[in-house]
């Protein structure tokens, strides 16, 4: 459509004097269309899977934080134009940003509720904590590798999730100080499930971990604790995740 001169200058003129905040969004606008097209393969993925998972659709709400996070902003710049890819990138020091399909599926599986407090291990670029800040109340998250951390801080800060706390440190131990947590999101595999994250789990949680070897299969456990805090873990799907590395 084309629009009278005057008209678009009063528009150009607002653009221009529009808000940081504004600016993002109209960013984020232009890959609204690939975020979609994303979303619609990772519901695709999980009725591929469900008889695996048990789940053959997404919840509504993870659905539309999928949806929503500006996945682009969470890989390196030279590869904006592939983050709506539904796969795994690197994001340097040899870690990976995980493929949209696996950040859904384990939010779908923990059951994220709006009063939950959630601890997440393996920050690496921030997303996974990004989605889960759109579904809970609280989001802990802890990187061991410390530029990769302290650049994930910065990042969900300059996209205003102001309801995720950082750390540098070794996410095997948990974040006792602030446990118990609804939920715990394991994003690195563990050759076995970690006790401190176990026992940091409250009552009725969930607990998502790919647990297995360095380098052969690994198997996405989901533990579930029952009111009286009783444990039972399930396996999911075959999945394959960098190795939660401990500190030296
Ligand atoms: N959740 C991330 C994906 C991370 S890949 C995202 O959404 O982008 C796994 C991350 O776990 C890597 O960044 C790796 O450095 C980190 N990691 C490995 N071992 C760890 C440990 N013991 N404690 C905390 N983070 C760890």
């Amino acid at each position: 459509m084309k629009l009278p001169m005057i008209l678009r200058r009063r528009l150009l003129a607002a653009a221009l004097a529009a808000p940081l905040g504004a600016a993002c969004a109209a960013e984020q606008d232009s890959y609204a269309a690939a975020r979609q097209r994303m979303l619609a393969e990772v519901e695709a993925d999980m009725r591929a899977t469900a008889r695996s998972t048990g789940r053959n659709r997404l919840d509504p709400r993870v659905a539309a934080a999928i949806g929503k996070v500006p996945r682009h902003r969470f890989v390196p710049a030279q590869l904006a134009d592939r983050a709506y890819e539904n796969r795994p990138l690197p994001i340097g020091h040899q870690q990976t940003i995980s493929q949209p399909f696996i950040v859904a599926l384990m939010t779908d599986l923990v059951d994220p509720k709006p009063a939950d407090r959630v601890l997440e291990i393996g920050t690496g670029s921030g997303y996974q904590a990004a989605v889960l800040a759109e579904l809970v109340a609280r989001v802990y998250t802890i990187e061991i590798v410390q530029p990769l951390g302290e650049q994930a801080a910065a990042l969900l800060k300059s996209l205003g999730y102001r309801n995720v706390e950082t750390r540098i440190g070794d996410g095997y131990l948990g974040w006792p100080e602030a446990a118990p947590f609804d939920a715990i999101v394991v994003t690195a595999a563990p050759d076995h499930m970690p006790q401190p994250l176990v026992e940091q789990l409250a009552p009725n949680g969930r607990l998502i971990a790919p647990v297995g070897s360095r380098y052969g299969i690994q198997l996405l456990q989901l533990l579930r604790k029952d009111a009286q805090g009783r444990a039972v873990t399930r396996s999911v799907l075959e999945v394959r995740f960098v190795p939660l590395t401990r500190a030296r």
